[in-house]
């Protein structure tokens, strides 16, 4: 989304003018399109490095009722509400109306940052009324010229810092919205031939010839619009110099992996026999590994295009991640063909959705009346006689989800009360897969 500037202003102080000046004929009319008011335009505006787009709000020229200024209102609230900034422009031969006194009330009780324009204000008619422009609370006018070109190289001085700032509050959020994704497993599960595939270009090499180097640490692409990072293809490049085959993947590797990664996945080779081949006691360390850290996890199952007994290979995977991670319920398992492309962009949802339940954030009343309804359904123990009783909840963290709960006598309630909680708050609120962590607290709500 480039940077919107909305020109603004009572009729006739040049608005359309000075669109036209910024946008020169790379005019978008938007009034082409149905449903959109005959009263605005938009084009995409340049002053020197600078490109913007730019919104007039021209048009109200022709409405001369009484009911102008309410409609000149609720335009400029439209059009600067959608906007990064506004442009509000003034007469500067005409000085000060009070209907630019009015508009400059609206424009300084709202957000949208306003640079003050005095337009006309070629030769000496025009100095008192920029003098006058300081009187809208507004801070200095631009002396402006739309019709010949004045003032241009101030506006740019004004708009520059504007449109720098957005830019990095962007890529702030971008950054933020980034999914760092890690993909590991054994060598010849096919993690090159699957990053291949998911980058959609052939920037990692794959196959038997070894000796390539890759320059990329981390690469980064959209999918469907949302950011994400691979990172670590350093284990990757660190492969092109395998030649043992068999060799134990890196521990280094995979931590390192792990740590910077918010979703992991582990691929595992379906084709590798039976299922504790599939999933090795290496694979179940590095998984453990995953949940341990608080990362999500996705186990995609590779080359399903040449795995000969799906529906027993399935469910013994499944059995497997059953037994071994009982409290991580539902971590989803993609079955794939990197070589073929099959199942990535099922692999990529799974990678977001587990993303977004990994940065839940739960209502606290919502957590509590939760959290009355199973204590009562089945209520903590009394040891000595005295019941522990859960006060509070709260959610404290996200990415994993992280819950305090503050009780009376926290070091005797059981870990198997613990786990409860931890299966009912996933099953409840429907938290598949993701890490979970509850701490308990001595005490009532603090923030009481
Ligand atoms: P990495 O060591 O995990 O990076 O594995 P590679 O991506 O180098 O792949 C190892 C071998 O498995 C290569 O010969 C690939 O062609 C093959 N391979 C990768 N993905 C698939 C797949 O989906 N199906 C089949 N049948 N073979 C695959």
């Amino acid at each position: 989304m480039p940077f919107t500037l909305a020109i603004v202003g009572r009729p006739n102080v040049g608005k359309s003018t000075l669109f036209n000046r910024l946008v020169g004929k790379r005019i978008a009319l938007v009034d082409d399109q149905p449903g959109v008011t005959r009263d605005r335009r938009e084009g995409e505006g340049r002053i020197f490095d600078l490109v913007f787009t730019v919104v007039d709000t021209a048009g109200l020229e022709d409405v001369r009722d009484s009911s102008l200024e309410a409609r000149m209102r609720a335009q400029t609230e439209a059009a600067i509400e959608s906007a990064d900034a506004a442009l509000f422009l003034i007469d500067a031969r005409a000085g000060v109306t009070p209907l630019d006194a009015a508009f400059a009330q609206q424009l300084r009780r709202g957000k949208t940052p306003v640079i003050l324009g005095a337009n006309k204000a070629e030769g000496r008619a025009a100095e008192a009324g920029l003098l006058e422009a300081y009187s809208l609370g507004l801070g200095e006018a631009i002396a402006l010229s739309a019709e010949h070109g004045g003032g241009i190289d101030d506006l740019y001085e004004r708009l520059k810092p504007l449109i720098e700032e957005r830019e990095r509050q962007a890529a702030e959020d971008d950054e933020e919205d980034t999914v760092q994704l890690a993909v590991v497993g054994r060598p010849n599960v096919g993690k090159s031939t699957l990053i291949n595939r998911l980058i959609g270009e052939e920037r990692l090499l794959t196959g038997p010839e070894a000796g390539i180097t890759r320059d990329a640490i981390s690469v980064e692409w959209r999918f469907r619009e949302r950011p994400l990072r691979l990172v670590d293809t350093a284990g990757l490049r660190r492969k092109a110099r395998v030649t043992d085959k068999v060799e134990k993947l890196s521990a280094a590797d995979t931590a390192r992996a792990i740590d910077f990664a918010h979703v992991v996945v582990l691929l595992l080779d379906a084709t590798a026999g039976s299922a504790g081949e599939v999933m090795e006691k290496q694979d179940l360390t590095i998984a453990r590994r995953v949940v341990e850290e608080g990362r999500a996890l996705v186990i995609g199952l590779n080359k399903w295009d040449a795995c000969e007994d799906r529906q027993a290979t399935m469910q013994a995977l499944r059995d497997r991640l059953e037994r071994s991670f009982p409290q991580t319920k539902g971590i989803p398992v993609v079955t794939l063909s990197a070589r073929e492309g099959t199942g990535t962009t099922k692999l990529l949802e799974a990678v977001f959705d587990i993303y977004d339940l990994w940065n839940t954030r739960l209502p606290t009343a919502a957590l509590n009346r939760w959290l009355g309804e199973v204590t009562s359904a089945h209520p903590p123990p009394a040891p000595g006689g005295r019941r522990i009783r859960l006060k509070y909840m709260t959610q404290a963290k996200t990415r994993p989800p992280g819950f305090v709960i503050f009780c009376t006598n926290a070091k005797e309630l059981p870990s198997s009360y613990l786990r409860y909680l931890e299966n009912a708050l996933r099953e409840d609120f429907d938290l598949p897969g993701t890490p979970i962590r509850i701490h308990l607290r001595k005490g009532d709500n603090p923030y009481i």
